[in-house]
């Protein structure tokens, strides 16, 4: 019954009536509210707790500490393990599926029953349906006078391990390539020193009187070896740039295998043969039947790319370059006797910046480049490349490319390495030299002089529309295209508005934008890459003007 105190507090009292000897009853009421307040109290906690059990994001399963059996199981669980909760309730633990090879038997769950607190982390389990995750599993045993239990708590961190292992992946990529970037940056400073250190030095070296003309002409020989070094380094990174970034570009057209490998031959016969050792070639196919459709450039550098390695990498014996027929493909390969390539560098040496021996890298000189260029490049074709090689024996490096030829009826031959010129067939021309750079317009200029009757010179697109408009009579323009105020491709634009027959030659020093299409869209005739050389700008100007 409730009663209200004097503090209007709710008394709950309980009323027992007694009987006496003469008849009478008598009322007697006990004071129970502070008890019936505790078993409200519990009974709020439980249901409480169980909704906690219930909407827990961690598995729960309660567990008879003296059995083993499965007294209860929260919903999370059972989605997370696919059993139903038939299935749990009454089971021992160690017969359920998941936990067999965790609690396999009575023996192992003597361990949670031993210890109040039993924590496994990174435990691999399978759920019912088949699905491998890992879960972190603690157990606490709960002693109370109604029943012992353990509680176990089971959390899924399948996603927060790949999330980890993706983690730790990407921190040794960064360190990798953190490595990579320094022991590339330590090489291209010695790469790119080295050759200016000859440039430099031996162009300093020509300042001196009294040099013989040898001397002169070695230190001058010095100073083009060591420029086309440099340049050698800067087109692999241009290269490797422009593969990354999927601007490589594939031309296709026929080549004949035999042609090429014959004029490999002739080109590094006598570098080979200085230094004491013999090249040797291999060509089984006939010439008719050695025509393929690929990249002929490509093929070209990968070529003379593992013919380069090849002399660089062995200091007697033979250099084979040759090549077989198989089913549906060519096998290329040069092989050599040199100083071999340790079994554990051999998938190594093709990725970028890799050397196969770090430490030996000031014997031989390369920024690791070569090999990684060479397999885009044979991937790019369609094959496959690798190496067979032996320490201090040597090694031969092989790649595919696929067979895609008709049989030739007439064997028409381009020759890719023509660059005979005739010089004195162009003259007399008057020619206007648009550079910004004081250095490159005089170059130019010097390059011009014997087939010029005047040269101009322009700073920027501006003036050489102004100077082109000022000398209608202009035969030639050498276009720089980077310039400022306003660029070659600009200014090309403007003077094809009013001059439509004058030769503009483009000439570009990026190297990293098909600045061949940019030049022909522009107006301009041909286009020329920085460095030039004098012989391919005579070259290129006489096909412009007699062919
Ligand atoms: P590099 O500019 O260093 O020559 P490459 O990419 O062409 O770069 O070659 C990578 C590495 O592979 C070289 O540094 C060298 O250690 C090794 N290598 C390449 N070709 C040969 C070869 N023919 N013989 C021995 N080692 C070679």
């Amino acid at each position: 019954m409730k009663f209200q105190d004097k503090n209007n507090e709710e008394l709950i009292r309980e009323l027992n009536i007694l009987q006496h000897e003469n008849n009478s009853l008598k009322n007697l009421y006990n004071e129970i509210s502070r008890l019936k307040k505790v078993e409200m109290s519990l009974i709020a906690s439980e249901i409480r707790y169980r909704r906690l059990f219930e909407s827990a994001k961690d598995g729960i399963l309660i567990l008879d500490a003296e059995t083993g059996k499965i007294v209860d199981v929260n919903p999370f669980l059972i989605d997370l393990l696919g059993y139903t909760h038939e299935e749990f309730i009454e089971k021992a633990i160690w017969e359920i599926g998941s936990f067999k090879d965790l609690i396999s038997n009575q023996h192992k769950f003597l361990e949670l029953q031993k210890n109040n607190y039993v924590r496994y982390d990174n435990l691999p389990i399978i759920t019912n349906h088949g699905h491998k995750i890992q879960v972190e599993f603690v157990s606490n045993v709960y002693l109370s006078d109604k029943q012992n239990v353990i509680q176990c708590n089971i959390r899924d961190i399948t996603a927060r391990k790949v999330i980890e292992q993706e983690l730790i992946k990407a921190k040794e990529q960064a360190e990798q390539s953190d490595k990579l970037k320094s022991a590339f940056l330590a090489n291209m400073s010695h790469e790119i020193r080295t050759p200016m250190n000859g440039i430099l030095g031996f162009a300093s070296l020509l300042n001196q009187p009294n040099l013989t003309a040898t001397e002169q002409q070695e230190y001058i020989h010095i100073i083009e070896e060591s420029g086309t070094r440099m340049l050698n380094i800067i087109n692999d990174i241009v290269c490797i740039s422009k593969i990354e970034s999927g601007l490589m570009e594939v031309n296709i057209s026929e080549s004949n295998i035999n042609e090429k490998i014959d004029y490999i031959h002739t080109f590094f016969k006598p570098e080979i043969e200085n230094k004491g050792m013999q090249f040797l070639i291999k060509k089984p196919l006939p010439f008719r039947e050695a025509f393929i459709r690929t990249d002929r450039e490509k093929l070209f550098a990968i070529l003379t790319n593992l013919v380069k390695n090849a002399i660089k990498y062995s200091e007697e014996g033979s250099i084979e370059l040759g090549y077989e027929k198989k089913e549906g493909y060519v096998e290329f390969y040069v092989k050599d006797s040199g100083i071999g390539i340790d079994k554990s560098r051999q998938k190594a040496i093709f990725e970028r910046f890799v050397q196969a021996d770090i430490s030996d890298k000031r014997a031989y000189q390369g920024a690791g480049l070569g090999l990684s260029i060479s397999k885009a490049y044979v991937e790019i074709l369609g094959g496959k490349i690798w190496v067979e090689s032996e320490k201090g024996i040597g090694s031969t490096f092989y790649f595919t490319i696929p067979y895609t030829n008709e049989l030739k009826e007439t064997a028409a031959i381009t020759n890719d390495n023509d660059n005979s010129i005739n010089e004195k067939q162009v003259s007399n021309l008057k020619v206007i030299v648009v550079d910004d750079d004081n250095i490159s317009d005089l170059l130019l200029s010097l390059m011009l002089t014997e087939i010029s009757r005047e040269i101009l010179h322009a700073k920027n697109g501006f003036e050489a529309i102004e100077l082109c408009r000022n000398n209608p009579d202009t035969d030639l323009i050498l276009m720089d295209v980077k310039m400022p105020k306003m660029n070659g491709y600009e200014a090309t634009r403007q003077i094809r508005q009013f001059n439509t027959s004058v030769v503009i030659l483009a000439q570009t020093a990026d190297g990293m934008i098909s600045d061949k299409d940019k030049a022909t869209e522009a107006g301009c005739n041909e286009h020329l890459s920085k460095p030039i050389i004098k012989n391919e700008l005579m070259s290129v100007i006489q096909h412009c003007f007699i062919l």
